[in-house]
């Protein structure tokens, strides 16, 4: 059956040939039901969409079904809905289920498409625990294709974290899997894999040397497009870091190779990318044009960011080659934009990363803490009925361990904190960040007993500053406004920065009167700004909105900022540099 295996960024079909994805077998007891589920899960291999009408079918007779059909039901379900793009309803469906699962295979397969469909919504903390789960049944596996999918949603999602280490560690196991047999399927997965991760780690010399021998395994276990696929990634490596010509034609004909297979992979889109960019170095400006075009296009139809952002920025630098300037800025607006999505992406990743990891490392250390505690107690027991000397040598040594390994902990909290508040701090004035200062605005609407008060400020023509002295000036502003305004603030009062020159504050239990006049001074202290340590001299001010509402649940934190954003508009309009209620 064929499956679609994303790796980092790349995807490409492999043919698993039964294993991998391969639906359980069940006794065809009730045979209309079963039909049907033969039925979708065909269609999954052919017509994906198809499943869909076939499946709506079969959830009418869900109440007929037995325990086997309706896993098989779940899980097809599930599959259909990956195919589909409809990640939500797929994790939702498989965590609804998922603990009735009691077969090791299955449940595997499930955790898989919990891990796939959390990775596709970006939800990598959830991804990495469903992933987590089922690597650790990989012991109770037995069948082959079970273990290897297993493995590869290891692999595809630590790659994708730029945990290239880890992701190394379950190449290797991949490879080790049939060590007995020689050529076997494992060995051509986990060497395609272990080149993937040296490419994406830009190990050179390595993901070059085990060329030979995957290529020997993959086309003595008859996968030759897994074959194909190592030889479009040592291609790529070397177009990109030696320029000579024939490996350019070694590209072109891995081209012809994979139109004759018809695979959609992202390897023609990168082997056609990397061909364009070679063609431009070497001045060749209308085949550059040609090929980038196609990998361009390739990218747009299957939509892979990752891809459309290289694909777009060799477009630009073509275009401006070719001396087309309006076009080339058109293609480096598109790349800039991608750029950012990107690097967000990324540093979700690396987030969740950051933060799954730690949860381990605690786990791990809060079990070696209570083991050694045990033990020293066994030990102190012993020593108060006087059997041993020499325990009470083992006993300091167990303190001193104890010790040692309570000082990781609380480093190890520490560093866990820095994590959970870098996501909720904003980088450059250290005020909270739009998403954390929006869920304590809302708390502190919930808990209010009388009135909540929102102050909304935005620096007065703030653009004008960056024009006339430079970014890093403007930044030294936001920072120093936001410390000047901290100070006035009391315990309770959150501050927080909503986006670029705009910033909240939050009053709980504040009249109107209260909170009018906290402004003021806000105001007037930021209007004293003393600019000279930023090296020059100009006048900061900014406009505030006040809004005070009442509680008893009428009115909502939305409500209520929408109501100061109005004031604040009204005292931009009225000439800036002043504080407006909302009335
Ligand atoms: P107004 O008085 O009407 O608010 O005018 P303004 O110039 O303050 O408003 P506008 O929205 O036109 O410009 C805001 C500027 O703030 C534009 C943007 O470049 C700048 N900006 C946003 N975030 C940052 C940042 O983090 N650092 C710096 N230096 N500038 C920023
Ligand atoms: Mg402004
Ligand atoms: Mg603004």
């Amino acid at each position: 059956m064929i499956s679609r295996i994303s790796l980092r960024y790349f995807s490409f079909i492999l043919f698993f040939g039964g294993i991998g994805f391969s639906l359980p077998v069940f006794p065809e007891e009730q045979v209309s039901v079963d039909e049907l589920l033969n039925l979708s899960s065909q269609y999954l291999n052919t017509a994906p969409v198809k499943s869909i009408s076939t499946l709506a079918k079969l959830k009418v007779l869900q109440p007929t079904f037995n325990e086997k059909q309706r896993e098989r039901y779940y899980f097809i379900s599930a599959i259909s809905l990956g195919f589909i793009g409809k990640h939500r309803e797929r994790v939702e469906l498989v965590e609804s289920f998922i603990d009735k699962v009691n077969d090791p295979e299955l449940r595997a397969k499930f955790f898989y498409q919990l891990s796939d469909g959390y990775t596709h919504l970006g939800e990598y903390e959830k991804a990495l625990v469903a992933m987590n789960q089922s690597i650790v049944m990989l012991p109770k596996l037995i069948e082959l294709g079970s273990k290897v999918t297993t493995l590869q949603a290891a692999i595809t999602l630590f790659s994708s974290l730029l945990a290239y280490d880890e992701a190394m560690v379950h190449a290797d196991r991949m490879y080790a899997l049939e060590s007995d047999v020689v050529n076997s399927l494992s060995k051509c997965y986990g060497l395609a894999n272990r080149i993937e991760i040296y490419f994406l780690s830009g190990n050179h010399q390595k993901t070059r040397s085990l060329l030979p021998e995957a290529i020997q395994s993959c086309n003595a276990s008859n996968r030759q497009v897994v074959s194909l696929l190592v030889k479009a990634i040592v291609a790529i490596d070397l177009i990109e870091t030696e320029n000579d010509e024939r490996n350019v034609d070694n590209g072109l004909s891995l081209l012809y190779e994979y139109s004759k297979t018809n695979q959609t992979s992202e390897y023609v889109t990168l082997l056609e990318e990397v061909i364009a960019r070679s063609y431009l170095k070497n001045g060749n400006l209308k085949q550059a044009e040609r090929y980038g075009m196609r990998a361009y296009q390739h990218a747009k139809s299957e939509d892979i960011v990752r891809s459309l952002e290289k694909t777009s920025e060799t477009m630009a630098a073509i275009k401006r080659a070719q001396g087309q300037l309006d076009s080339a800025l058109e293609y480096y607006d598109i790349n800039l934009a991608l750029k950012k999505k990107v690097l967000n992406d990324q540093l979700q990743k690396n987030l969740a990363y950051q933060r799954v990891k730690f949860d381990t490392q605690d786990k791990a250390n809060q079990l070696a803490l209570l083991e050694q505690k045990n033990k020293n107690l066994t030990i102190e027991k012993a020593l108060q009925q006087g059997k041993n000397q020499n325990l009470l040598l083992l006993m300091t040594l167990g303190l001193i361990l104890l010790a040692i390994l309570g000082a990781w902990l609380v480093k190890t909290l520490q560093q866990k904190n820095i994590f959970r508040t870098s996501s909720q701090v904003d980088g450059l004035t250290q005020v909270s960040n739009r998403s954390h200062f929006i869920t304590c605005a809302t708390q502190s609407f919930k808990n209010a007993e009388n009135r909540v008060s929102i102050v909304l400020f935005d620096m007065d023509s703030f653009k004008n500053i960056n024009d006339t002295f430079g970014h890093a000036v403007g930044d030294w502003v936001l920072k120093t406004v936001c410390d000047t305004v901290k100070t006035q603030l009391r315990k309770a009062d959150a501050l927080g920065r909503l986006g670029g020159e705009e910033f909240a504050i939050c009053l709980p239990n504040f009249t109107e009167e209260e909170a009018q006049a906290l402004a003021e001074r806000c105001r007037a202290a930021i209007a004293a700004i003393d600019t000279n340590p930023s090296g020059f001299s100009f006048v900061i001010t900014a406009s505030f909105g006040v809004a005070t509402r009442g509680m008893r649940g009428q009115y909502s934190f939305e409500e209520t900022l929408a109501a100061a954003d109005k004031a604040l508009y009204f005292a931009k309009n009225e000439g800036r540099n002043r504080v407006s209620l909302y009335q």
